[in-house]
Parts: C-alpha cells; sequence; structure tokens
C-alpha cells in the first residue's frame, strides 16, 4: 500500500479528510447491514434528535503501525463495549459490539494509505460516534439513527517533548452522581468547553474536576483520567460512578500490576491527599499518560516531587511499558492487539 504524501511528524491534532468513511442507519427498528462511502457530508432533517436534544455518544481509539510493520488497533472490544453502554443511558439502539469491531478493521484496512509509519509518533484517529437522525421536537428519543466511523491522521501527542501539565481545581463540576458522567457523551464535553476555556485563559492546560456531591474527591479532568503514584510507589486511580471508565487506564492497572510488579488499586481519592502523592499523570488514548507537575487549589499550590520537566521514574516506567506493548516491542496480553493487515 502507498502512503499517502504527509508530512507525519508535523501532524498535530485536527481533522483531516481521508479517503473512506464507515456508515450504518437504523430505520424501522433495525440497522441495515452497513458499509464504506467516499462521502464525508452528512446530511439530516433540521430538526434531527441529535441537533435539538444531543441524542449522541461516541468513542476515540486509534490505529498504528508496529515496529515489524503490521497496522492494529489496542483493544477495540473494549470501545465496541463501552459504546454500547453509553448509547443504552442516552436511549440510541445499541449498535452491537462484534459489528463495531468489523467496521473499526474495515475503515482502517480502506484508509491505510493514511496510517504514519512506525517511528512517526502519529496515528490514525478513529472516531466512531452515534447521532439521531430524524425529527425530534417533543422531548424524546429518536427513531432513526446514523453510526459512522470517521478517521483522520493525527501527530505525536508529544511533540515539543514532555511537558507536565499544570491543572487547577475547578469550581465547575463535571458530572451529577447519578448522571452521566460515566458515558462517552458529546454532552458532557460541551459543559466542560466554559470551563476549559477559562482554564487556559487563567493559565492553566486542565481542569481537575471533582464529585459534585461534596466536592471533597477527585474524579478526572474533561478528558482523561487521573493516575497517581504513592510515596512508597503504589498506582492509585479514583473510583466514582461518574467518571468515565478510560480504556488506557484500565490497561495500566494490568501492566502495573503484572508486568512491573507493582501494588495498584482503584479507590475513593480525596482532594485532601492529593498533596501526599508522589507521582500523578493523566490518562487516555490520545497521550496514553501526560504528566501533571502542579494543581492549584485556589491560590495553593500542590507540587508533585517529579517537578516540571519530566515524567516521574513510575509514569515513565508504566507509559514506556504501554507504549512498548501497543507497538509491538513488548509481548501484550492475550487479545489487547487487533491486527487489521
Ligand atoms: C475518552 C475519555 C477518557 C479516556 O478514555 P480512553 O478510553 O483511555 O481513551 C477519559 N475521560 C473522559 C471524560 C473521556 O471522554
Amino acid at each position: 500500500m502507498e502512503k499517502k504524501n504527509i508530512d507525519w511528524g508535523s501532524l498535530g491534532f485536527g481533522y483531516i479528510k481521508t479517503d473512506y468513511r464507515y456508515v450504518a442507519n437504523y430505520k424501522n427498528g433495525a440497522w441495515d447491514e452497513g458499509g464504506l462511502t467516499t462521502d464525508d457530508m452528512v446530511t439530516i432533517s433540521e430538526c434531527a434528535g441529535v441537533l435539538q436534544y444531543a441524542q449522541t455518544v461516541f468513542e476515540g481509539l486509534k490505529a498504528y503501525t508496529t515496529e515489524d510493520g503490521r497496522i492494529v488497533t489496542f483493544r477495540p472490544d473494549l470501545n465496541g463495549e463501552r459504546l454500547e453502554n453509553s448509547a443504552r443511558r442516552l436511549e440510541i439502539p445499541v449498535f452491537p459490539k462484534e459489528r463495531f469491531v468489523d467496521a473499526v478493521v474495515e475503515v482502517v484496512k480502506a484508509n491505510s494509505a493514511f496510517v504514519p509509519p512506525y517511528g512517526s509518533g502519529a496515528s490514525l484517529y478513529l472516531r466512531p460516534y452515534l447521532f439521531g437522525t430524524d425529527p425530534v421536537i417533543g422531548v424524546k428519543p429518536a427513531t432513526e439513527y446514523q453510526f459512522r466511523i470517521l478517521t483522520t491522521p493525527v501527530g505525536p501527542y508529544f511533540k515539543g517533548g514532555i511537558k507536565p501539565l499544570t491543572l487547577r481545581v475547578c469550581d465547575f463540576d463535571r458530572a451529577a452522581p447519578r448522571g452521566t458522567g460515566h458515558i462517552k457523551a458529546g454532552l458532557n464535553y460541551a459543559m466542560s468547553l466554559h470551563a476549559i476555556v477559562d482554564a487556559h485563559n487563567q493559565g492553566y492546560d486542565e481542569n481537575m474536576y471533582l464529585d459534585a456531591a461534596t466536592r471533597t474527591k477527585v474524579e478526572e479532568t474533561g478528558g482523561a483520567n487521573f493516575l497517581f503514584v504513592t510515596k512508597d510507589g503504589k498506582v492509585v486511580t479514583p473510583k466514582s460512578d461518574s467518571i468515565l471508565p478510560s480504556i488506557t487506564r484500565r490497561s495500566l492497572i494490568y501492566v502495573a500490576q503484572h508486568y512491573l510488579g507493582l501494588e495498584a488499586e482503584e479507590r475513593e481519592i480525596t482532594l485532601e491527599e492529593v498533596k501526599d502523592f508522589a507521582e500523578c499523570g493523566l490518562c487516555g488514548t490520545a497521550a496514553v499518560i501526560s504528566p501533571v507537575g502542579k494543581i492549584v487549589d485556589h491560590g495553593k499550590e500542590i507540587c508533585f516531587p517529579s517537578g516540571m520537566t519530566d515524567m516521574g521514574p513510575i509514569t515513565k516506567k508504566l507509559y514506556e511499558t504501554l507504549t512498548g506493548i501497543q507497538s509491538g516491542r513488548i509481548e501484550a496480553p492475550e487479545g489487547w492487539i487487533k491486527e487489521i493487515c
């Protein structure tokens, strides 16, 4: 497969149109057989459910080239499962996870000329999404839906090298108890836009959200889960029903326990104890882990001993092991790597 003439190393995180996308439509109570299309435009009613009441959920994953030249994705079955759960919560018909994985394979294969080569640090980002397409004006679920996967090549996350982030404790809440914080829905992002624009204006990289009920416990940022390392080298991540179950975070906990021989635990974490941790990172598909150097709580600074120039030592080990597994340099647990071609 001849690769497209793209300067992979200088790619950012933006939309670049590729040749194919996957589309399936739901009508009269069933999904059609679906398939690839070259048409990048979506034509829907001006009154579509997604436009009126934000009835849409999504996923995010990457396809990339391994050291030995295979094109693969990382645990797409978990993205398919999570999309099923997200859909159920918003009364969207489930797009079955087996069909999800097949669609991922099909759309990546078709766009393999856009999958960056090994070593470029770049990847093909996949954005699967589901949305209500038929007219809805009284508040109720749509009856017709579309499932799509668009793809776009994206550059390496740590382009100018690794730079630890500065966060602020956010005065806005991200998710209510028993709300929708645990699903991957555009609505959770729409309400975070004001908070992130404000954070950037104040010179912070990200918001640390607290639990809405007591505002004493750590939840997550707008788009990544927290991971902390204690001073005695234990990995801990916040447990809450209102954070998004990050596939990266779950994989890192497994790596900590089974590859690095570390203790790892998911438990409630209070804001009060954050100052006692040795390392802090944000986990998600985009960066795997971005180190956090400093968290500012209304003028009070929490500075992690790992500092503002590099990842902490355990964060780095976790990062190197998981990216090693993903790129085929380290043997992966059964079922983690889905080979496309
Ligand atoms: C997608 C997402 C994450 C990261 O999940 P991954 O599966 O690791 O990519 C974390 N938090 C939120 C709110 C998200 O939407």
